[in-house]
């Protein structure tokens, strides 16, 4: 299976700019952990997790750009889901967005998106 041909949900974005409480808000109003932060084109800058808003209230940061995490461990989207598996359990991660030859996201995979996966093959 390619990471292209899993399903996935609609996948919601974090600016750069935005205030760390309405990203935080994003995060529990759609029930996920990671949010992958795009320019205006929708080219990936960062990645944000639970842990990272956390960490934000812990430090007091109110800025975005300060807690979000600007390397990103990516996935394409004609890539096998088991070598995207293999980067989660190698970078010890659980969400990757997924882009394009642009750096564009298309998308979000999960570590759950793969168990799901894996529990209908059976
Ligand atoms: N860096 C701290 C440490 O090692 O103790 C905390 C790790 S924290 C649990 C997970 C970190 O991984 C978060 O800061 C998050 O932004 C980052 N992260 C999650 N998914 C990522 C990805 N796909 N690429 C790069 N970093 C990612």
């Amino acid at each position: 299976t390619l990471v292209k041909n899993l399903e996935s949900k609609p996948v919601i974005r974090a600016y750069p700019t935005e205030r760390i409480s309405d990203v935080a808000k994003k995060l529990v109003d759609n029930n996920i952990n990671h949010l992958p932060v795009v320019d205006e084109s929708g080219k990936l800058k960062g990645i944000v997790t639970s842990w990272d808003i956390a960490n934000a209230i812990a430090k007091g940061k109110t800025k975005l750009m300060d807690v979000m995490t600007k390397r990103v461990i990516i996935a394409r989207e004609d890539e096998p889901v088991d070598l995207v598996a293999r980067r989660i359990d190698k970078h010890e991660i659980s969400g990757l967005p997924i882009v394009d030859k642009d750096n564009k996201v298309k998308g979000m995979i999960t570590a759950e998106d793969i168990s799901r996966l894996i529990g209908k093959e059976k």
